[in-house]
């Protein structure tokens, strides 16, 4: 076989071929070829009092965020025999995939115009390429150019221990990694307000959410810190059950607030991630989308300890219905994800790859940057809009911080404890849409006087409009109060 395979690696063919017991995390380090064993957990971690903050030389043992479902996860030897495919030498026989002959597909050309005018044509192999199946990490020469972006752009400290998996929008490897790891009835800290895609993933899980409230500048590591002492006292942070493992945060342009976590904090909860033996899910789809002179710093690029699992997304710079986005992270994370994928959807649209792979491919980083420039002087002039209509009609009205990255106004109604009745009911007829706050909560029984508004698709004129219609609104629902 190993003659056959011509030059594929022999640890390759050992995790394809694993024994007929259940997959060991063992055997997931043989493949990765570059961690030879997996060292239990640093021992001068046992109480957090002892804990250094210093960077950890021992690799992390990562059985720690697999709960036992995911740890029973085989590979799909298909799925593993197609990544050969792609890397097999010309003049192999296949006769292992089950792929169907792209002769019989009735597609014969796409051409693609962009809105400069230029062209491209995805004829021949790469049409084939883009209606066959691909391996589930993804379309080969498209992972590679994801590697070579986050390379460039976040330069990670633990770049040879981590691997790229392109997935089905950020959505779809948030929620897995969420599947991954946490049990039922466990502790999951999170950023609050939270994304309520996020909160609809964990939420079947039934966890203890620690809810780590954020101010205008994001989450507030002091409030982190005071629930991570109350959480572990008496605790250690290897203990399996009872104390948090997983933080998840959207340190740019938090959806509904719209913050930017300033370099100094994600500091300080990096080093309490550390000291807590934490991992970090940085879901950050609106990383490009921030109104500041320069990029964030991310989690990825300080992750000394590999205890990142980072979230990118397409979304908001090519198109939300191509549906491509990306995990980055530790290899034996990143390999439960793909496991996952291998037996759900097998891999993200080969269509959707191919095109954005020839779309990076004809636009070198020059022109792409400044595409990205030019979308977020768009959503900044929206983002103005909004605030200038928010100060004509609703000062004295309501409270709202300027978003500094993101899509939303996170607007605070001055004199309503609740605002739900108001905006579920009330807000219809008045010929505007708005989203209760209650969406983002964790506890949505609650009453909530915020509201989240969407600055990204209305004109100005139409922006103009709502806001008044809104402090209509506001201004009955006041004077019932
Ligand atoms: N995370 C956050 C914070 C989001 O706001 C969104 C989109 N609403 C997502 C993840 C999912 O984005 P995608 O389209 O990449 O799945």
């Amino acid at each position: 076989m190993t003659a056959n395979l011509g030059n594929v690696p022999l640890r390759f063919l050992h995790c394809m071929f694993p024994s007929r017991g259940q997959y060991k995390m063992s055997r997931l380090i043989c493949y990765t070829g570059r961690w030879k064993c997996c060292v239990k957990s640093v021992s001068n971690h046992s109480t957090p009092s002892a804990m250094s903050t210093h960077t950890q030389q021992v690799p992390l043992d990562y059985s720690r965020f697999l709960n036992p479902l995911s740890s029973r996860r085989s590979p799909s030897k298909i799925r593993e025999i197609t990544k050969l495919y792609a890397v097999a030498p010309p003049g192999t026989v296949f006769f292992a995939g089950g792929f169907p002959n792209p002769r019989t597909f009735p597609f014969a050309e796409t051409k693609i115009t962009l809105k400069d005018g230029t062209t491209f044509t995805l004829s021949g192999k790469s049409l084939e390429s883009a209606l066959q199946y691909q391996p589930t990490q993804g379309y080969p020469p498209l992972v590679k150019q994801l590697r070579e972006m986050t390379l460039k752009t976040h330069n990670p400290p633990n770049w040879e221990n981590y691997e790229i998996l392109v997935t089905t929008g950020s959505q779809d490897g948030l929620s897995k990694a969420f599947d991954m790891s946490l049990e039922e009835g466990e502790p999951v800290i999170v950023q609050h307000p939270i994304y309520t895609g996020a909160l609809a993933a964990i939420k079947p899980l039934c966890p203890q959410f620690i809810c780590i409230p954020e101010d205008e500048n994001g989450m507030r590591p002091d409030k982190l810190k005071e629930s991570l002492e109350a959480c572990f006292k008496n605790k250690s942070v290897n203990d399996e059950r009872g104390v948090p493992k997983l933080m998840y945060i959207t340190p740019t342009g938090g959806n509904p607030t719209g913050t930017v976590l300033p370099l100094e904090r994600k500091k300080e909860i990096y080093q309490l991630a550390c000291k807590y033996n934490l991992l970090i899910l940085e879901d950050d789809p609106y990383y490009h989308l921030h109104f500041m002179n320069e990029n964030p710093i991310s989690f990825l690029s300080m992750d000394t300890e590999g205890r990142v699992l980072r979230f990118d997304s397409f979304s908001k710079i090519l198109s939300s219905g191509i549906r491509l986005g990306f995990v980055t992270g530790p290899k034996q994370l990143v390999k439960m994800i793909e496991l996952h994928m291998q037996v759900g959807c097998l891999h993200t649209a080969s269509l959707s790859q191919v095109i954005a792979s020839n779309l990076f491919e004809l636009w070198d980083s020059g022109k792409l940057n400044k595409h990205i420039e030019s979308v977020q002087t768009f959503y900044k002039s929206k983002r103005d809009m909004m605030i200038r209509a928010a100060e004509k009609y609703l000062t004295g009205l309501a409270e709202w911080n300027v978003p500094k990255a993101g899509m939303f106004l996170w607007v605070k109604v001055k004199g309503v404890q609740d605002v739900y009745d108001m905006v579920s009911i009330r807000a219809v007829q008045k010929n505007v849409l708005v989203v209760p706050g209650h969406a983002f909560l964790a506890d949505p029984s609650q009453p909530c006087p915020y509201i989240r508004l969407s600055y990204t698709m209305p004109s100005e004129e139409e922006i103009n409009k709502g806001m008044a219609n809104l402090a209509e609104l506001i201004k009955e629902e006041q004077s019932h109060h």
